[in-house]
Formats: structure tokens, sequence, C-alpha cells
């Protein structure tokens, strides 16, 4: 890191700095309206949403990342009847086909979709979270983050600094590290031990323009658990890409593992030799991009839903390796670290603060 930038406070200094703007920070924001004004978001994205994320390809858009979601839990579930109600959302099925069933069974289970895409929905939570007072700072990949006498500094590759009192991280848990370590951060032995257990598998992703409409078992998609490319979905009938037929296929723990660091023609090479027996009626692809996923779901998670780290200034590490797992989990830990937030921010009930008291606010600048 650059250590030349001194550690003075950003003119304006939130009083939380959430660092990832994926559906955990998004869901954190969300929660807190009223104290919109004392946060800032940064994503080293070009848009927010991290695995929230949408391509355009071929004149067409496909998911790349997560596909669908659930909503199993009442706070969820809250936050899902709105965004349907508001017409963000659609069900895009209730169970899918294994590829070899005309129809996909049901199983009880609304799978969630968004118009537009995924990337739709974090952009719209953005907007409103804009709108309330909070900054979201897109294009801000963080270098590192270390301590200043009262909080959290923060520093950009391209020399931008931010300061707050309370630290939010949300990126996948190993990028988070890095960021601390950098900035010479020092965790409790307890809490390293806890978020060194924390792993993640890859996932390699394909997306396949054809200049053909194809015939997949409906709703367009379909999911074979053992397969080394286990998911295969077609966006135009998901309805996200109506000008262009583009798939996406998404491949196991395993063959990414294989093939993370492989050139991408022989990653495409690969893919296409899985997917030749489903795909061995209709013309081969007019163009095939790859994404590569180094953390895309986490194979052991922490049991909280977010981690608060002892001995330092507020600092919460949260996202879908916490508490559940994908984006109905990560979701889940952002609104706990709300509350969490809520909990400190909040200013203090009149009946239990003598009138003499300073309660200082939380958003002081550490040098007034
Ligand atoms: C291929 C794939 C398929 C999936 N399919 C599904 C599915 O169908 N259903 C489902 O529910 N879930 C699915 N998931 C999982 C789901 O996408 C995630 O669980 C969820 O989106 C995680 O959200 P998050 O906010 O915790 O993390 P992220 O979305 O990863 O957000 C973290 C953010 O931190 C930012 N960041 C990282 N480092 C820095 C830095 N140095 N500076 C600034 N910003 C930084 C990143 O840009 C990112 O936007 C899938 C994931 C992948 C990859």
């Amino acid at each position: 890191m650059s250590k030349a930038h001194s550690k003075v406070a950003h003119p304006t200094d939130p009083g939380v700095l959430i660092v990832g703007a994926g559906i955990t920070g998004l869901m954190t924001a969300t929660a807190l309206p009223t104290l919109a004004h004392r946060l800032s978001l940064v994503d080293k994205g070009k848009s927010v949403g991290g695995r929230l994320a949408t391509r355009r390809m071929a004149g067409g858009r496909a998911d790349h990342g997560a596909q669908f979601f659930t909503a199993r839990s009442a706070a969820f579930s809250a936050y899902v009847e709105n965004w349907q109600r508001d017409g963000l959302l659609f069900t895009w099925s209730n169970g899918w086909s294994d590829g070899s069933l005309a129809a996909a069974p049901n199983d009880g289970h609304a799978r969630y979709a968004v118009h537009g895409g995924m990337n739709a929905l974090a952009k719209q939570l953005a907007a409103t979270i804009s709108a309330s007072g909070a900054a979201v700072h897109t294009g801000v990949r963080l270098q590192a983050i270390s301590r200043t006498a009262d909080g959290w500094w923060a520093c950009s590759v391209d020399g931008r600094v931010y300061t707050a009192q309370i630290l939010v991280l949300t990126a996948p848990v190993p990028q988070s590290l890095a960021l601390l370590a950098e900035g010479d951060v020092v965790l409790d032995v307890d809490d390293a031990e806890r978020l060194g257990r924390i792993a993640y598998a890859p996932s390699l992703c394909a997306l396949l323009h054809f200049d053909v409409e194809l015939d997949l078992p409906a709703p367009g998609a379909f999911q074979r658990p053992d397969a080394l490319v286990p998911w295969l979905a077609d966006n135009r009938r998901k309805g996200i890409s109506p000008e262009s037929t583009v798939l996406t296929a998404h491949a196991s723990a395993a063959f990414s593992h294989r093939h993370f660091d492989d050139a991408d023609d022989l990653i495409i090479h690969a893919f296409l030799g899985e997917l030749a027996p489903l795909l061995n009626k209709v013309p081969a692809p007019v163009e095939v991009q790859i994404k590569r996923w180094r953390y895309a779901l986490p194979t052991t998670l922490d049991a909280a839903p977010f981690l608060r780290a002892a001995n330092l200034p507020p600092l919460f590490f949260g996202g879908d390796a916490f508490g559940a797992p994908r984006v109905e989990g990560a979701a889940l830990s952002g609104l706990a670290i709300a509350d969490a937030l809520r909990a400190i921010m909040a200013p203090a009930a009149p009946d239990i603060v003598p009138d003499n008291e300073l309660v200082r606010p939380v958003n002081a600048r550490h040098d007034a």
C-alpha cells in the first residue's frame, strides 16, 4: 500500500463506511433509511450488485452470477413481497427440471428473478438508498484499511481516502482480510480463527450466444446437481433477453477448481464438451464469453449472521458466509448488521440518559 496518504478525515466523513454494495451492503443500508445520511457505500464494481450480476451480450442480456433467489424467512419475505408488488420481481419457477423431464416439478418454493436481470434489483436498491441520503460510490477499489484514533481509514488504489467511525466489510472474507492486513490491522485471535475457517468454492460461468431460439425444458432452465455443468438457463426464456438467445451455464466446484486458471479457449472447449449431449440438435454458439468467480459460494460458513470484531473500533464482517448462504442468507446478514448499527447509532433514550450527559454523535469528526 502507498502509506504516503495522510490519515485525515474525508471532507464528507460518514459515520459508517460499508465496503461492498452487493445484496449484503445494500440491505444494511436499505434497513436504515433514517440514518442514511451517515452511511457511505463503496464498491469496486462499475455497477452495484456484486454477485447479482447481469451482462449485456449480443444485443441481449444474461445473468451470470445469481440466477434466482428464494425467500423462506419472514424478514426477507417482507422485502420480497414489496419488491414483487412494485413490479421488480417475478416468479420464474417453483422448481427445476433435471433436463430429462418436459416440465419442472413444483416443490412449493417460488424462485424469484428480476425484470431486466438480477442486477436491476441492486440498482433499484442503490437508487432508493441514495435518494434517502447515503453516498454510494462505484468504481472504488479499496486497497488498504487501517485504524485511526477513533475509527477507520480506507484508501483506494487511485488514492481516494474514506474515514468513518464504524466499518462494515461485506466482500468475500478473504478479500476483507487482505484489506485489513494491508493496513496492518491485527484482529483478536478468536476472531481471526473464526474468519480463517470460512471458505468458498469458485465458479466458472459460460455465456453462450446462439442465433436461433432454443427449446430448453420449461421454464427455460435446468439443474443437474451431479453434473460438471449443473446449471443451464436460457435468458430469453427467462424473459430478460427478448432480443437475443443467450444461455448461462455454470460449472460445478470440481470443474471450476480444475479449469479456473486455464485460458478462456480451453475453458470454452471444456464447457462445450460437457454441454454437447444437451445441445447436439442445435447449431454451435456464435459467441461464448467466460466469467470467473473466485469466491462464488461459501462452503464453510460462520454460524452467526455477522461477526463484530473484538477490541477494535466498531468493525462488522457480513455476507453470504455468515448465518446462511446465497442471496437470502446475504440479505439476512445485511439486515442483522443494520439492527446492530441501529443499536449503536440511535440516540440514547432520554429517560435513561442524564440531562447533563454529553452524547457524542457517532459521526462526529475524530479531529473535532
Ligand atoms: C455463479 C454464481 C451463481 C449463483 N447462483 C445463485 C442463485 O441462483 N441463487 C442464490 O440465492 N444465490 C446464488 N449465488 C450466490 C449469491 O450471488 C451470493 O450469495 C450473494 O449475491 C452474495 O452477496 P454479498 O453482498 O454477500 O457479496 P457480493 O455480491 O460478492 O458483494 C461484495 C461486494 O464487495 C465488493 N468488493 C470486494 N472487494 C472490494 C474492494 N477491495 N473494494 C471495494 N469493493 C470491493 C465487490 O465488488 C462486491 O460488489 C450465486 C453466486 C455465483 C457466483
